[in-house]
């Protein structure tokens, strides 16, 4: 038997933004547990924004493990968040609500800073560094830093070691600002493994001295970059079958429930979707082949395969809920006669 260290985590019940909870059981396996032996586990929800304190007892319940390389004997244990009588989701558990689509295939593209005592990393005490322009895709000591890199191989390789589909990486637009990307088919499989891996990137940072930054326009009203979360998504319809018709039907539901869509984009989104760094103005909704500006980018790939294939909502931010995005797109998405 191994004693095994397991890393629950949760979304706690922060408004507008969750943040990440986490706390460890060591339980005996004969070798790494799958997700039907892992018990049900509580925690206090007064403390989380998700009880009242007289009766606090919140529910824990497994939905994802995957190893955690950076523990000996480590698995991390993505859980939703129950009532006490264990089988009804909490009102704060939005996972609970996304509709199941086998078919439903998303890619999130998180954007984020580093921060150091406040400031982007690579930022002077005081001032600005150079404008924006090398920074994008950069390669150097004075693009990218000392430290950033080091950082973002390592989050890579554990996130690849916990079998997340990581897809890659990349030095964003702003000093000191990153993107990682994660596919996953079915419903909330991206969106599971996005709050993985968002966890383990938070965790790894802490022996830098580091925070991530998820906010989505940390410098404010400058001509520095905002950070999003582009969300690429498809059904198995919009890949097989899809044609003109459908797609111009589709664009008009996602114009109609515009405001639907901004409300669970992530908060301060204003600040971000301006019409400028390569944003729609939130007021705005608009599509467009290989448009950067609009607010759903369609891939070359997609008209030249008679408009199949996947689309990229850019709206979404970096600070928003994975899972509350995914299931807005696929409501709006159901609202479509396929036929
Ligand atoms: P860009 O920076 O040019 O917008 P990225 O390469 O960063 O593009 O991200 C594109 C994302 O699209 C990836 O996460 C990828 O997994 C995702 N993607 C590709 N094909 C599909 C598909 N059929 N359905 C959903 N997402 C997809
Ligand atoms: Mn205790
Ligand atoms: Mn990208
Ligand atoms: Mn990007
Ligand atoms: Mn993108």
């Amino acid at each position: 038997m191994t004693k095994y260290k397991l890393e629950y985590i949760w979304l706690d019940g922060y408004t507008p933004v969750p943040n990440l909870r986490g706390k460890t059981q060591i339980k005996e396996y004969e070798e790494f547990p799958t997700l039907e032996q892992l018990p049900l586990w509580g925690f206090d929800g007064s403390s989380t924004m998700q009880a009242e304190g007289r009766s606090s007892d919140c529910v824990l319940k497994p939905v994802r493990i995957v190893p955690d390389t950076e523990r000996k004997n480590g698995a991390i244990v993505l859980c939703e968040v129950m009532m006490p009588d264990g089988e009804t989701p909490h009102p704060s558990n939005k996972r609970a609500t996304i509709l199941d689509d086998e078919g439903a295939w998303f890619g999130f593209e998180q954007e984020y800073f580093f921060y150091k005592n406040g400031r982007p990393l690579g930022f002077p005490d005081s001032g600005y560094p150079a404008p924006q322009g090398p920074y994008y895709t950069g390669v150097g000591y004075s693009k990218v830093g000392d430290v950033a890199r080091k950082i973002v191989e390592e989050h890579l390789d554990i996130c690849l070691a916990a079998g997340l589909n990581h897809e890659g990486i990349n030095a964003e637009v702003a000093k000191g600002q990153w993107e990682f990307q994660i596919f996953g088919k079915g419903s909330k499989k991206a969106a599971d493994e996005m709050w993985i891996a968002r966890y383990l990137l938070e965790r790894l940072t802490e022996k830098y001295g580091i925070d991530i930054e998820y906010h989505c326009k940390p410098l404010g009203d400058t001509d520095w970059n905002g950070s999003g979360m582009h969300a690429n998504f498809s059904t198995t319809f919009l890949r097989e079958t899809g044609g003109k018709e459908y797609f111009e039907k589709l664009m008009s539901a996602f114009e109609a429930a515009r405001e639907d869509h901004i409300a669970v984009y992530g908060p301060d989104n204003h600040m971000r979707l301006t019409g400028k760094h390569e944003t729609q103005s939130i007021h705005q909704f608009s599509y467009g082949v290989a448009d950067r500006g609009a607010s759903i980018r369609v891939p070359h790939s997609f008209v030249r395969n008679d408009y199949r294939g996947y689309l990229e909502d850019r709206r979404p931010n970096s600070q928003g809920d994975p899972y509350q995005i995914a299931s807005q797109i696929l409501k709006t998405i159901a609202t479509v006669p396929t036929a």
